[in-house]
């Protein structure tokens, strides 16, 4: 049985620790998913923080009370991030250029987040345009998506020009005690979890979270991308990790029960490969398919990602023969079911 632990979540500018030395701190983000946990350990003489929370004034207040007033005088020493997307790696410059922290991130993560922060001019935004025109956005939506332009620039400070690289099965302590990174794929390039088997802790960043599936999605940069299969294989893989395990989760909270949610996760995955499948029973464009499996109203900003999730599936769809894809004469993508 799934059980959450460690009660209530810290409030704000807060900490609340969870096991000796292992500290949980949430930001808030400005958006449905409205937070993210950090954690903070305790290590020698300084803290390693496992991610930083999205760039903003609000965040800098918040790490700027934090370092004030929950650390007990001692230094950041260490920043690890788990991978590149805003809500985690955000913070990482701001904080090592505050403190002169250690930067620890696997390299593919790193890349992404030095490029999309870099590379924010139209010829990018244009791009994405295409890649939702293919999948079917109306005039209207991709006017929208130009209006927003290169948007990751603006929500994560400048990306530390090095790091050191941590990889899967990597080895190393924080305060004497023995941590692996364990590498997953899928949700991100290259994302980093942590496990103290010592400690009988699974910092499991986005991969694993207790109550919402990670956001699998085919984006502009690999429009013909596989990351669903990438992301099954991680479950399957992660079938390995202890079981007893206290998984400590990026969103929603801390709970044990790890391999029961990684089948109920490939349980949803195999259901909405079903339902996408079934979709594509006449020819339709990822933005139909979206909208009979979503079945429910998206904005703007959950069209983009209910659209990325879905080119994922019908591209998982299509490596298994069950789908065929062809463009119509305006370079819009139509599957249909073989
Ligand atoms: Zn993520």
């Amino acid at each position: 049985m799934m059980e959450y632990l460690f009660g209530d979540p810290p409030e704000v500018s807060e900490t609340k620790e969870i096991a000796p030395g292992i500290h949980w701190l949430r930001m808030p983000l400005p958006m449905a998913l409205d937070h993210i946990n950090l954690w903070l350990i305790e290590d020698g003489p300084g803290w390693t923080l496992i991610d930083t929370g999205l760039y903003s004034g609000l965040s800098r207040k918040i790490w700027r009370d934090v370092m004030d007033k929950r650390l007990g005088g001692r230094p950041l020493t260490r920043v690890i991030c788990t991978h590149f997307h805003p809500d985690h790696v955000g913070m990482a410059g701001w904080l090592v250029e505050q403190t002169g922290a250690e930067f620890w991130m696997p390299r593919e993560e790193w890349l992404y987040a030095r490029v999309l922060t870099i590379d924010t001019g139209e010829n990018f935004t244009e791009a994405m345009v295409a890649h939702y025109h293919r999948a079917g956005g109306s005039p209207e939506y991709l006017a929208k998506l130009r209006e927003r332009g290169a948007f990751f620039a603006g929500i994560v400070s400048e990306v530390p020009r090095s790091i050191r690289r941590i990889r899967d099965g990597d080895s190393f302590e924080i305060s004497g005690k023995a941590w692996r990174i364990v590498v997953g794929n899928g949700h991100s390039p290259e994302h980093a979890c942590l496990l103290s088997e010592a400690l009988g802790l699974f910092i499991s960043g986005d991969l694993v979270l207790p109550r919402i599936s990670p956001h699998i999605g085919v984006y502009a940069d690999e429009p013909n991308g596989d990351p669903l299969r990438d992301y099954l294989e991680t479950l399957e893989k992660f079938h390995a990790l202890p079981d007893t395990a206290s998984v400590l989760p990026s969103h929603n909270e801390p709970f044990r029960g790890l391999h029961e949610r990684l089948g109920a996760l490939q349980q949803h995955h195999a259901e909405r490969l079903d339902a996408f499948a079934a979709a594509c029973t006449a020819p339709a464009t990822a933005l139909d398919v979206a909208k009979q499996v979503f079945a429910r109203r998206l904005d703007s900003a959950q069209l983009g990602f209910a659209i990325a999730e879905t080119v994922a599936h019908l591209n998982y769809l299509t490596t298994e023969n069950q789908i065929a894809r062809h463009a119509d004469g305006n370079g819009v993508y139509l599957y249909q079911r073989i």
